[in-house]
């Protein structure tokens, strides 16, 4: 197999990797045979998850382009696997050239394609972490993170389709609490979640289907969800379905928004 300059030398490419199967429901390029098989299996049980992905990617440039606006230069992305189709750094220095964006993501493969990436593209005033958000000292007092995002003006803090990741026993909403200490008055959170909500028949599908592929996900109900802004006031329109969050064009609204299975909001810091 070619093995393309974007890809280091230590990265086994006979493994699927969840960042590249996600890189493949978004239409990117950075995904191999191997996870194109495993996607296909995955869509054959649940057809609409390519239609998700894409659907939770579009809330996010949405949401960068709206902190952007609102004066926001500095971007915290946690969980943020590969930075390829529309990414945060691009979308943010489109914008501003300005924008200082700091990719935090657990899983090696993510972090080094990311790196990698980066690197080829030459793209100024950006950074990779590979941290585990549920360890939110080892991120924010990170030095990497420290030179590249001053905490002393707003910071975005992106947790885009990453807490349901995060199980009850590690307890997300006290995690957010910490991130949100460190974090100046103005400052948004912007959250994407899975739930179960308005398709409760499909729950079990859902998380049956990730916890057989090795990473476990927790669907949760708006109002646990919402808890996570505490400490936020939410701009319009609050709490909603990934598609209902300030559309942009009619092409990203959806007649029936609760069958994407995911929430989304931002929120400022108070
Ligand atoms: N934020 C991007 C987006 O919405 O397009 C990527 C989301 S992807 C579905 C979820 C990412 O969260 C994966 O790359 C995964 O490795 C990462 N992740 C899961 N648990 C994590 C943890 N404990 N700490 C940091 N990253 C984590």
């Amino acid at each position: 197999m070619d093995r393309p300059t974007w890809v280091c030398g230590d990265i086994d490419l006979t493994k699927p990797s969840t960042a590249r199967v996600y890189d493949y429901y978004l239409g990117g390029s950075h995904n191999f045979a191997v996870d194109r098989r495993q996607a296909r299996q995955a869509i054959a049980l649940w057809p609409e998850l390519p239609k998700i992905m894409q659907a939770n990617r579009a809330f996010l440039r949405r949401a960068v382009r709206f902190c952007v606006a609102r004066g926001v230069r500095q971007f915290l992305d946690v969980g943020s696997g590969i930075p390829t189709v529309g990414n945060v750094h691009e979308i943010a220095q489109r914008a501003d050239p300005d924008c200082r964006v700091v990719y935090v993501d657990i899983d090696p493969i993510a972090v080094a394609h990311s790196r990698a990436l980066l690197a080829e593209s030459r793209a100024p005033r950006t950074a990779t972490l590979q941290a585990d958000l549920r360890k939110p000292e080892q991120i924010l007092d990170d030095p990497g993170v420290r030179e590249l995002l001053d905490f002393d003006e707003p910071v975005a803090l992106l947790m885009v389709s990453a807490l349901h990741f995060v199980s009850p026993n590690d307890n997300p909403a006290a995690l957010l609490e910490q991130y949100a200490e460190v974090l100046v008055p103005g400052s948004p959170l912007v959250i994407s979640h899975g739930t179960a909500d308005g398709r409760p028949e499909r729950a079990t599908a859902h998380e049956e289907l990730y916890h057989r592929t090795g990473t476990p996900i927790w669907m949760r109900p708006a109002d646990e969800i919402a808890g996570f802004f505490a400490g936020f006031d939410m701009v319009d329109p609050g709490l909603v379905y990934l598609s209902q969050w300030r559309p942009e064009s009619p092409d990203e609204e959806w007649e029936r928004p609760e069958r994407l299975s995911g929430y989304a909001g931002l929120g400022i810091r108070n």
